[in-house]
């Protein structure tokens, strides 16, 4: 190696040091500097989109003052307490996709602090606030899709959280014996039909009180599929904490919180 290659070899070495040592980042949406935490910028940060209203049983953005969506009025829900504190749209489903298709991990990193700051308002100590779960399962793959991807987004989100609210993770309690038809086009009826029994226990749960974890939370029913197998298990309450929920047909970008 000449002379000139290893002085621009050092002088890389050098900037790329200097740059961690700065401690800056560079925002995941807009590229702008910003300091060292979640990934993006204070303005993109504050720009995610949360809904004003929401359905108290699924978190669905709801028109303002409509307590339960029309889904949720006809119908019970099999888990007992729903977290998404992001509505399924732009720039949430962007950074979800990077994640999740492109491997970019760093990109769910925001999207897990805005939930564990929902889980902090809801869960606790207090009398009307809700008990922690004893422990965390990522609402699993089926295997198949599991060795295509490498990885499975739920469990990372799980792990990510467990690690900060010191919950055990489950990671392989429970498997995904069928591979369902993609959700996406079904009617709310056909993919609860489609996600039923495809789940079933591969080691013991002992635990009375769980919380699934998954990155997008669409219908429920995969989730609610997921709850039945648990319950029959001797589960007697199972939460569900997703980043973000994919709005209803009659959701307006306006009824997205502007603070
Ligand atoms: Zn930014
Ligand atoms: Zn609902």
């Amino acid at each position: 190696m000449d002379l000139l290659s290893q002085t621009g070899i050092r002088r890389l070495v050098a900037q790329g040091l200097s740059l961690c040592r700065s401690r800056v980042s560079v925002c995941l949406l807009c590229l702008a500097r910003c300091p060292p935490g979640p990934g993006l910028c204070a303005a993109c940060m504050a720009s995610l989109p949360m809904p004003t209203w929401s359905c108290q049983r699924c978190r669905e953005p709801v028109a303002a003052g409509v307590e339960l969506c029309a889904c949720c009025r006809q119908r019970e829900r099999l888990f007992a307490h729903c977290i998404a504190p992001l509505v399924y749209t732009c720039p949430v489903s962007g950074l979800i996709k990077r994640a999740k298709y492109s491997r970019q991990l760093l990109c769910v990193r925001p999207l897990v602090s805005c939930l564990q700051q929902a889980l902090a308002a809801e869960y606790g100590e207090g009398k009307s606030q809700q008990p922690w779960p004893e422990a965390l399962i990522p609402v699993p793959l089926h295997w198949w899709k599991l060795r295509c991807r490498g990885f499975n987004l739920a469990a990372f989100i799980a792990r990510r959280l467990g690690t900060q609210l010191d919950v055990p993770v489950l990671p392989s309690h429970v498997r995904r014996l069928g591979s369902t038809r993609n959700q996406q086009g079904l009617s709310a009826r056909a993919r609860q039909a489609n996600v039923r029994q495809v789940f079933s226990i591969k080691k013991p749960v002992r635990c009375r009180h769980l919380a699934l974890v998954d990155d997008v939370l669409t219908t429920g029913a995969t989730a609610e599929s997921l709850c039945r197998t648990l319950c029959a298990q001797g589960v007697k309450r199972v939460d569900l904490w997703c980043l973000a929920r994919t709005p209803g047909h009659e959701y307006r970008p306006t009824d997205i919180a502007k603070d």
